[in-house]
């Protein structure tokens, strides 16, 4: 498994995309800074996009692919919970925003949307899918990835603390997990659904409690200014832990 890392970060500027992963150049993980990251030919060949939520930074980039595969003849596969393709059908995708490619062209749409169900293991384009629902301040789910030889990564989307449900469900080499902000930011966290350096530890005591291991662990959603602080403290936590902890960029390859 070939993990490519489009967008690791919560806002957009030069250098820093909004949240993408994409797998084996075929699946998509999130799409924020998905199609500026691809050429089109590279967006031709995607077989299918797994959105964790609806907040703009995760779906924003969907109108987006949708023209791009829509004028190439082609469509794709999105998976996600209803309030997503309620969000996407209501608002990015409403006729008076942008074209509505869930239901154009008629009768073949290119975006096809499949509801998908937290706790059941779908087959999606070859690989074994499970939804997990994690704590964000919108339903949101993380998705666990089989490949076909067995290789597992869960991405866990945007969640806050409180992971120990979640954690009994997958078990991953490589787990690819928010952490937004820096310690100083602990309060903000536990109000908003998000992650600093010393709540991902806690969490990750508990699935080391929980699976008596831990996975190689990169991080993504960082809030660029907070970066270097977010570095310093990542650091010290994997030292604490003694385990690798890696801030994600873009552009990052992960091999499983
Ligand atoms: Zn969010
Ligand atoms: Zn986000």
């Amino acid at each position: 498994m070939n993990i490519q890392i489009l967008g690791a970060h919560n806002c957009e500027s030069q250098n820093t995309k909004l949240l993408s992963l994409l797998i084996d150049d075929s699946l998509v993980l999130d799409a924020g800074g998905l199609t500026s990251s691809l050429s089109l030919p590279a967006q031709q060949k995607l077989k299918a996009i797994l959105l964790t939520h609806q907040h703009y930074d995760h779906i924003r980039d969907i109108p987006a692919i949708g023209m791009n595969l829509y004028l190439s003849g082609a469509s794709i596969n999105i998976y996600s919970i209803s309030p997503v393709y309620d969000v996407l059908a209501t608002q990015l995708l409403d006729v008076k925003f942008y074209p509505n490619f869930l239901e154009r062209p008629q009768g073949n749409p290119t975006l096809k949307f499949t509801v998908i169900e937290p706790h059941k293991t779908e087959q999606i384009e070859g690989y074994s899918v499970l939804a997990v629902p994690v704590n964000h301040s919108v339903p949101a789910i993380g998705y666990q990835v089989t490949s076909p030889d067995g290789k597992v990564v869960f991405y866990t989307g945007d969640t806050g603390p409180g992971l120990a449900d979640c954690w009994k469900q997958v078990s991953p080499q490589l787990l690819v997990i928010e952490v937004t902000a820096s310690d100083r930011f602990r309060q903000f966290g536990r109000e908003s659904g998000h992650l600093t350096p010393s709540l991902l530890k806690e969490e990750l005591v508990v699935f080391r409690g929980l699976k008596s291991y831990l996975p190689q662990v990169v991080t993504v959603h960082m809030s660029p200014g907070l970066e270097e602080e977010i570095k310093a403290e990542i650091a010290a936590v994997a030292k604490d832990l003694n385990s690798p902890i890696s801030v994600g960029y873009e552009g990052m390859q992960l091999h499983l």
